[in-house]
C-alpha cells in the first residue's frame, strides 16, 4: 500500500508485486466503501490523519500520501493544510505567506 499499487484479485498476496513489500500489501479495490461526510468534516478527518502518520514514521506517511492521492482524485477540496497553503499561493501569486508560530517565532512560506 505505501507504493500505491492496488488489486482486485480474490488472492491473497504475501507482498506488493510492485515492489515486493511483505509488509504493506497493495490496496485492495474491489473491497471499497461509499460514506457521505461534509467537505469539512473529510478535512478534518484527512488533516488530523496526516499529522499523526507523521507521528508514527516514513511508512505511515507513505501510506497517508497513497490515500490523500486516491482522495484527490474524487474531489476538488484541500485536505491537508500544506495543500491550502499550496492553494492560495496559486491563487495570490504575488502574496507572501508566512505563518505565525505559537512560540512568536514567524516563518515565511
Ligand atoms: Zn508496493
Amino acid at each position: 500500500m505505501t507504493c500505491g499499487n492496488t488489486t482486485s484479485t480474490d488472492e491473497t498476496l504475501r507482498a506488493c508485486p510492485a515492489c515486493g513489500d511483505s509488509e504493506h500489501p497493495p490496496a485492495d479495490l474491489s473491497d471499497t466503501v461509499t460514506v457521505t461526510l461534509t467537505t469539512h468534516e473529510l478535512r478534518i478527518l484527512t488533516i488530523w490523519a496526516e499529522n499523526w502518520a507523521r507521528q508514527c514514521g516514513e511508512s505511515a506517511v507513505k501510506a497517508m500520501g497513497v490515500i490523500l492521492l486516491r482522495l484527490a482524485t474524487q474531489t476538488d477540496a484541500a485536505l491537508t493544510l500544506s495543500q491550502e497553503i499550496a492553494d492560495v499561493r496559486a491563487a495570490f501569486p504575488d502574496s507572501e505567506v508566512s505563518v505565525l508560530r505559537a512560540d512568536g517565532t514567524e516563518t515565511d512560506l
